[in-house]
């Protein structure tokens, strides 16, 4: 049997894909290696509605809670600053597991074929169309979409985009408690079954991190991005990172009594998209294949759902390489990850991330004691600051 679309992976942006292409009339085959979807991303996160609301029916979205404060947390050997912000746009903290499940049960309602416990192995071209080796078989296709996520393997095996490398990468690990739904409401001060927080957090000890923190029904997930070579240079394992964070912001008292009911790892890639390529002869790359992902503020599941959309549109358009990557470029979103990198890599790569920690901490502690002349000492900073204050500006603008 032959399809005429081939989607790698039903993540979020595999099933932006499906859909997009089933809604188009094609014969749409989607493989998911794990049970179900998302049950390779069990735990969950936080997502902005109107992204996923771009490319999927949002009535009836199964949430955990709805985010009504993000509290902001910085934290150096100068100090810490806590800021409690009250979101305008709707966020909302969800369960991978059941997200990935409703939006791949679009997919399913608009014709795709979703074949679970599947694991694509890789690509032969076979004159005008594809030959998806996987692990149960070959299947024939016109064109693929590969929406494999961070770890993507078979890009990686065809040689549409390069392989990690820790320059490249942030680590990330997270773990989530359960405590019930009274102590969650309890230790967080939330009101009733659906009003939700979550924290984002940037710290320098022990090392320079990223943090985040999700309260979701009756858990909360906790977790840290470092950059991979930060680890290996200071010889460092990712769950140290995780402990300090948990201990320096009270968290361990936060979820004290709490069951551990997952502990996971995955990495995030500091690179992609346009420098990697997201296209190759009827082979169309979407999501964290590419790199979609904003790792200062863990953003992914958007730009995976709106990239993805765009790799079905291109899979039934018959698009070629260029006019796939325009149509990325047009979109808001992703114009923004690609022209933030050069300001990603100076903040993870060269360390600017704890140099601006500390220089923001500074301010508010001299400020609270009434000296700025402390501020002093970062004049030298002063140019560079300006230059990412451009390249910030260059990459919203
Ligand atoms: C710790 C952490 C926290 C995060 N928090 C947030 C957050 O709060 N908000 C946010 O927006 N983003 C967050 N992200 C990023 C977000 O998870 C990703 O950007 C998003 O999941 C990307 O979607 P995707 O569909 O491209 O890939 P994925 O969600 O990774 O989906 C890929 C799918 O493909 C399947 N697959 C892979 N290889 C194969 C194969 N060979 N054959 C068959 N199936 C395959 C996988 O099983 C999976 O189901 C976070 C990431 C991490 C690591």
């Amino acid at each position: 049997m032959k399809f005429d679309v081939i989607v790698v992976g039903a993540g979020p942006s595999g099933s932006a894909a499906s859909l997009t292409a089933a809604k188009a009339g094609m014969k749409v085959l989607t493989l998911e290696r794990g049970p179900e979807p998302g049950s390779k991303n069990v735990s969950g996160a936080m997502v902005r509605l109107s992204e996923v609301a771009k490319v999927f029916d949002v009535n009836g979205v199964p949430f955990e809670r709805e985010v009504k404060r993000v509290r902001l947390l910085l934290s150096s050997e100068k100090g810490d600053i806590r800021i409690d912000t009250y979101p305008k746009t709707k966020l909302l903290n969800v369960s991978r597991l059941k997200f990935d499940k409703y939006l791949s049960q679009q997919a399913e309602n608009a014709g795709t074929l979703l074949i679970t416990k599947t694991t694509a192995l890789g690509i032969k071209k076979e004159g005008e169309y594809y030959r998806v080796i996987t692990d149960r078989g070959e299947i024939e296709g016109d064109k693929v979409v590969l929406a494999e996520g961070a770890n993507a393997l078979v890009s990686m095996n065809i040689g549409i985009r390069p392989e990690f490398s820790p320059t490249n990468t942030v680590q990330a690990v997270k773990e989530v408690y359960t405590l019930g739904k009274d102590e969650v409401n309890k230790r967080f001060q939330l009101q009733g079954d659906t009003e939700g927080e979550s924290w984002r957090v940037i710290a320098s000890d022990p090392v320079p991190y990223a943090g985040f923190l999700y309260v979701y029904k009756d858990s909360v997930s906790i977790g840290v991005g470092v950059p991979m070579q930060t680890l290996i240079d200071k010889k460092m394992r990712p769950y140290e990172v995780l402990d300090s964070f948990e201990k320096k912001f009270g968290i361990n008292e936060l979820v004290k009594g709490g069951s551990l009911r997952e502990y996971s790892a995955k990495i995030i890639p500091e690179q992609g998209f346009p420098e990697w390529k997201s296209c190759m002869d009827g082979i169309y790359s979407s999501g964290d294949a590419i790199g979609l992902i904003n790792p200062l503020v863990f953003n992914g599941i958007g730009p995976a759902i709106i990239s993805g959309s765009l790799a079905g549109k291109a899979s039934v358009e018959n698009w070629d390489c260029r006019k796939f990557a325009l149509e990325l470029m047009n979109v808001k979103e992703i114009r923004e990850i690609s022209k933030l990198r050069p300001l990603v890599k100076e903040l993870l790569g060269k360390g600017y991330l704890s140099v601006y920690d500390e220089f923001l901490t500074n301010i508010a502690e001299s400020w609270a004691s009434g000296d700025l002349s402390e501020l002093t000492q970062y004049k030298e900073i002063i140019p560079t600051l300006l230059k990412h204050v451009l390249l910030l500006w260059g990459g919203i603008a």
